[in-house]
């Protein structure tokens, strides 16, 4: 039995570090990480070179050392002139979150007019950007809402359409949840994604009711949990043995909201997965038989390797040994909260 893994510190391809008072409350829980990808969907977006700049200085104003990688937001009046600018202050990757499916997106483009951004996408593809995507389809072409648990597979053509179109632009899907998706990630040789630890334990049972209604806000998050199969599906691809499991990598996707906030009646999406993420990925590896190589390729190698990022040889120690994860943390719930949690961390 493994009692105590070493391994070089976890690249987080996928995190929500918010600005202001949570900002500087929280990002303690990142000590641990070599990099970490921070999304920009902030109150006010990061969707610019200059914004991009702002959050950097926001986040380095607190911590000077801390390793980011800040992607500008594809919105609707996202041109190859701002994608141009950001790319002169070194942004590396634009990420696309579609309207109406998560967090402060209302200024997000549709799945159904992405042929109009296809300037961007050239662009993107010009100076070897990466393009970072949250594919669901919130809404027919009518207007009716596509049931939560149905919306990654809805997208699934729309990206294939893109696929095919740009084969030399770095497709990032993020947070993968479903089967019918990772296998596609495994079929195209430019498509990667980010796999989350929640998506590794919840289903959709954990949230909605028979109706598709949200019965537990505290495990709802965007993309919805799905099926049985699916969450076995993401387990398989983060323990893979076979050649394309390059293709998958650590995205914690932690995305803090107030308790106020998740018991809402329109109870905000997103789980705060920072304190007991890399934790349960160990778990699910122990548990998987998979204590190996091929746990620190996944949290840690692989995010390198797709942003090429050189890795630094700092490591992390896991031990095992049981610890209760706290249910709140400056108010706001914690994935996981309350239960027992069997590795921990010991070089803090
Ligand atoms: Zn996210």
């Amino acid at each position: 039995m493994t009692n105590i893994i070493k391994i070089l510190k976890p690249f987080d391809s996928h995190a929500h570090l918010r600005i202001g008072q949570k900002l500087e409350d929280l990002l303690c829980y990142y000590n641990n990480f070599a990099w970490v990808v921070a999304m920009g969907n902030l109150p006010e977006p990061v969707i610019t070179g200059p914004d991009m700049i702002h959050y950097s200085t926001a986040i380095r104003g607190l911590r000077p050392q801390f390793k980011i990688i800040l992607p500008i937001m594809l919105v609707r009046n996202t041109t190859p002139g701002t994608i141009q600018e950001a790319w002169m202050a070194h942004c590396q990757s634009v990420k696309m979150i579609p309207e109406d499916t998560s967090t402060e997106t209302s200024q997000g483009i549709s799945l159904y007019d992405l042929k109009k951004y296809y300037p961007d996408f050239e662009k993107m593809d010009e100076k070897k950007m990466l393009f970072s995507g949250h594919w669901e389809l919130a809404k027919t072409k009518t207007g009716l809402s596509i049931p939560l648990v149905e919306r990654e597979e809805e997208s699934i053509p729309f990206l294939e359409k893109l696929v095919k179109d740009f084969p030399n632009l770095i497709f990032i899907i993020e947070h993968a949840t479903t089967r019918s998706m990772i296998e596609f990630v495994k079929k195209h040789d430019n498509v990667f994604a980010t796999l989350t630890p929640h998506h590794a334990i919840l289903t959709t049972e954990d949230v909605l009711d028979k109706n598709g209604k949200i019965y537990n806000p505290l495990n709802f998050c965007l993309p919805v949990a799905k099926s049985e199969d699916d969450r076995r599906a993401v387990i398989e691809a983060m323990i893979s043995e076979e050649t394309w499991r390059d293709k998958f990598s650590y995205g914690s996707d932690s995305a803090p909201h107030s308790l106020g906030d998740k018991l809402n009646e329109n109870p905000r999406p997103g789980l705060f997965t920072a304190p007991t993420g890399k934790e349960t990925i160990v778990e699910i590896f122990d548990k998987n038989n998979a204590l190996d190589y091929r746990l620190e390729e996944f949290l840690s190698i692989r995010g390198h390797n797709i942003y090429g990022k050189n890795l630094l040889q700092k490591t992390i120690t896991f031990i095992r040994e049981s610890w209760i994860a706290p249910k709140i943390i400056k108010s706001i719930p914690v994935f996981r909260g309350g239960e027992e949690i069997s590795f921990k961390v010991i070089n803090k």
